[in-house]
């Protein structure tokens, strides 16, 4: 027979996924003798029945009777008794805490008669009685019996008038009682149910259904929780809190969640019961008042919050109420914190002794440290929010609105802070978007090109504000209500939130960024994020790189620890001032007119890596020979036929229309490009790898590494293979050449492909793409959030690797290529690479490397140090 219930005395605090954190901690609490009221645990197993069911399992009632029956022993009274009741608290409890999300009912138990019993308990105090069981009514009504809980809100504030809740008097109290039973009735139909057993059955299943309520599914959406854990039930002997004001009820944190300094952080109501505090009816004291109240129950719960901190080692967070000065402990927990104070708290924690520096690396998160890296807005500062568009990158960027790459540029060279609007953003912006501080654009997804690249950069971006009506041409944006921003005007946008701000609000900086730029630690929090990365760096397996194609960028990512490139695209090498060669190449009708158009490019690349080799200072750099298709290079096929149509047209314009057309493919993304490119057009790739080869020659201890894109068949490596040893060899440079794995027949024929590769790179954007059969620009605006809803996946596959598909894909290629070839050195540099899950994986499937953009370096360096000390399967939220 399953077991349905547990009893206090038999969890404790492992035993999360069935007891629920609630239920887990209060069973630890039992055990370590601190004073809980005594009461039982309905598993999650038994929600979970419950719900696929409809109706509660096969055996729950009675399991539940019998541990009611001890419980009433115990207490030496029974659930809602007439004259002496037992009453109990009916209370929700997940796995992970999902604050506020699901429902709790206290004073179960309570009805006409047994009100009586209760105020004659507390010596004959009929206030305290009545403002128990209006409590119940109202809780219940609201919780199991869906009555908008605004009706009792009403009720209650008519009767208060100006007076608070506690200068009621019994009678009043008594006639609020009345007017609740009649919401109740007039709500539903039915009178309020005074069975005490009948109340705990309903509550017990209004609880489970409160886990499928919109709120908590809208909640575990955002904070990643499966949608099919279920919640536990526990069911706790009531204490009260309101029964005078010998009594009261608070919650409290064993140290600062702010910034985790150690001290006295709660907050206390006398004479209250439950949800007060938190719900503000009242203002509450500082804990620290509660010395001088009631100073043994204060002495005592700083015992144990004491022994809490010692017994869980770390941070904890507590409910507790007194009871005519007798101490409770109704809650406990691990309690969330902020990124700085996880940071600080757990380097805390290793000087007390009570953890290691090994644990303290596992208490942090990379995405704690990536929030750490983004400047913020003055949280005090007076702000004029426009309108709100999608919070793509985080941070806070401030400066004179630009409609163009161009003036983004020109405007920051002249020394001014640019924030760049575009309806979309496409790579001709990527100048543009480098010189602003932030990037606005009113249309295109979380993961649109300016999302991307503005994450990649670490750069402020607020993307798809659809309120915003922008005209390029005129150099202006108009927001709702009438607002205009023109060229030059002054905005704020905030890439955490999403919001938009007329001029300018004022940004703190990050500390931590200037850190990883070479500044001494400092603050507490800068040196906690020095120890626990330098620990970190000493235990991780994998390499960290980055995805650099600028000589900024690789420097930066040396500053940050990256250690070398994974990924160095050459393709932004073709843009701008280069795009005549480009066309002069695509045009070219004969073999010397190609020539000479790559004979043109040669030297203009060859400074290009030159620059990047010296930046990377000895460290391998990873060059990715041309990829995207053609047509990228070439003008917009509309306004070039509008220009060809025009008088104006030059014959070149007519040629160049003539190839555009040409090139033109209704999949690109699966057209002509990558090696593909390489194979058709004679000498580019030659081109390309002289170049890296004679700047190679130029900087001593340069350790290039050449990597053919968008490779399927190992026929189409061994041909580049071939041509790019024999340039290397002509020039005496030693380079590995490999190959990105990004086509899922790669992966597939791995073993064949190794024996033509010396690394392979996984190039998981595309393998993705490839491998689910989605075109990323077109699927994300269009149906994702619809998927994300129905739970077809958790989060979408382009953040984090999706470890059944693409993963397995992955593996698959591991085990091959390294059978074919041991050595075969292997890294990944999609933007996986910098995602804290996929870090995880790649360290799991055995990689050596992952590659991510240089502002993500530090989150990969600490979690492939969390991955190599925690289990493969341990959560990594
Ligand atoms: P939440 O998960 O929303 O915090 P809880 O189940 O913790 O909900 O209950 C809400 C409030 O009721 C808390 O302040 C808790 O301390 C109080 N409470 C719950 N059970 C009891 C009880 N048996 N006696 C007194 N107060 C209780
Ligand atoms: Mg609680
Ligand atoms: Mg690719």
């Amino acid at each position: 027979m399953a077991k349905y219930v547990y009893d206090f005395t038999e969890g404790n605090r492992n035993l999360k996924d069935l007891l629920g954190g609630k239920g887990a901690n209060l069973a630890e609490m039992t055990n370590l003798g601190l004073p809980v009221p005594p009461g039982f645990t309905i598993t999650t197993d038994a929600c979970r029945h419950y719900l696929a069911a409809g109706v509660v399992p096969d055996g729950l009632d009675q399991e539940v009777a019998e541990h009611l029956d001890a419980l009433e022993k115990q207490m030496g009274r029974r659930l809602g008794q007439a004259d002496d009741p037992l009453l109990v608290s009916v209370r929700s409890g997940a796995k992970f805490s999902m604050p506020g999300m699901m429902e709790t009912v206290l004073n179960i138990g309570l009805n006409d008669e047994s009100v009586h019993g209760l105020a004659k308990q507390a010596g004959g105090n009929d206030r305290f009685a009545w403002d128990s069981y209006r409590r119940l009514i109202q809780m219940f009504g609201k919780t199991v019996l869906g009555i908008d809980g605004d009706l009792f809100e009403h009720a209650l504030d008519a009767l208060k008038g100006k007076r608070q809740d506690t200068d009621l008097d019994a009678g009043e109290l008594q006639g609020l009682v009345e007017t609740f039973k009649g919401i109740v009735h007039e709500q539903t139909g039915k009178d309020f149910p005074t069975d005490p057993r009948e109340q705990m059955r309903l509550a017990v299943m209004a609880v489970f259904d409160s886990w499928n309520a919109p709120r908590a599914i809208l909640y575990r959406r955002q904070e990643r929780i499966p949608a099919d854990l279920g919640t536990a039930v526990n069911i706790v002997a009531m204490v009260f809190g309101n029964v005078g004001n010998d009594s009261g009820t608070g919650v409290a944190f064993t140290r600062d969640p702010g910034t985790g300094r150690q001290g006295i952080y709660g907050d206390y109501l006398q004479n209250a019961q439950g949800e007060d505090v938190v719900a503000g009816i009242r203002n509450t004291i500082p804990l620290e008042e509660l010395e001088r109240i009631d100073k043994r129950s204060y002495d005592e719960l700083l015992d144990i919050m004491e022994t809490l901190e010692n017994h869980y080692r770390d941070l904890c967070d507590i409910e507790f109420t007194i009871e005519r000065g007798k101490l409770w402990m109704l809650q406990t927990r691990v309690g969330k914190r902020t990124a700085a104070a996880a940071f600080c708290i757990a380097t805390q924690l290793v000087d007390q002794g009570l953890i290691t520096i090994d644990e303290a690396v596992t208490r942090v998160t990379g995405d704690q440290l990536a929030q750490l890296m983004f400047p913020r807005f003055d949280g005090g500062a007076d702000k004029k929010k426009i309108a709100k568009g999608m919070n793509a990158s985080p941070g806070a960027a401030v400066g004179k609105a630009v409609f163009s790459s161009e003036r983004a540029v020109e405007l920051s060279e002249q020394g001014e802070d640019v924030i760049l609007v575009r309806r979309e953003t496409n790579p001709d912006d990527l100048a543009g978007m480098i010189a602003a501080k932030g990037i606005l654009t009113s249309r295109g997804g979380k993961t649109s090109h300016a999302a991307v690249v503005a994450r990649g950069m670490g750069k402020t971006c607020v993307c798809g504000a659809e309120e915003l009506e922008v005209s390029t041409s005129e150099g202006r944006f108009t927001a709702p209500g009438g607002v205009v921003v023109s060229e030059g005007d002054v905005i704020s946008i905030d890439g955490t939130s999403g919001e938009i701000y007329l001029g300018e609000v004022p940004v703190v900086d990050s500390a931590v960024v200037e850190y990883f730029e070479g500044a001494e630690p400092e603050d507490e929090l800068v040196k906690a994020v020095d120890r626990i990365m330098s620990h970190a760096d000493s235990v991780r397996r994998l390499g960290v790189r980055a995805n650099a194609d600028t000589p900024d960028d690789a420097a930066r990512a040396r500053r940050f620890g990256g250690q070398g490139i994974g990924l160095c695209r050459t393709e932004h090498m073709f843009l701008g001032e280069r795009r005549q060669l480009v066309e002069d190449l695509v045009l070219a009708s004969t073999d010397e007119a190609r020539q000479a158009a790559l004979d043109a490019l040669e030297p203009l690349q060859k400074a290009d890596f030159t620059k990047i080799f010296r930046a990377m200072d000895g460290n391998p750099v990873t060059i990715r020979l041309i990829d995207p298709p053609l047509h990228e290079f070439l003008p917009d096929i509309v306004d070039l036929s509008v220009k060809v149509a025009t008088d104006g047209a030059t014959d070149k314009d007519r040629k160049l229309l003539a190839a555009v057309k040409r090139l033109h493919e209704q999949n690109p993304m699966l057209g002509l490009r990558g090696v593909r490119l390489g194979l058709v057009i004679p000498g580019l790739f030659a081109m390309q790898v002289r170049a890296i080869a004679q700047a190679a020659k130029d900087v001593p201890g340069a350790r290039p590494e050449i990597m053919i894109p968008l490779v399927a068949a190992v026929q189409e490596l061994e041909s580049v293979r071939e041509e790019a040893a024999k340039i290397l060899a002509e020039t005496g440079v030693e380079a590995l050449i490999g190959t990105m794995i990004e086509v899922p027949r790669a992966a597939l024929t791995a073993a064949q492909i190794a024996e033509a590769a010396e690394f392979f790179s996984f190039g998981t954007n595309d393998l993705t793409q490839m491998t689910w059969g989605f075109s990323r620009d077109d699927v994300e605006s269009a149906f994702f959030s619809r998927y994300l809803d129905q739970g077809i996946f958790g989060v979408s596959p382009f953040e984090t690797l999706d470890r059944e598909g693409v993963g397995r894909l992955i593996k698959i290629a591991v085990e091959e290529g390294r059978s074919t070839r041991p050595d075969l050195h292997l890294g990944i540099c999609g933007e996986h690479g910098g995602d804290p899950d996929s870090v995880h994986f790649c360290h799991d499937v055995g990689l050596d490397y992952v590659s991510c953009s240089p502002f993500r370096i530090p989150v990969a360096r600490l979690e492939a140090g969390r991955a190599a000390l925690t289990d493969s399967d341990s959560d990594t939220r």
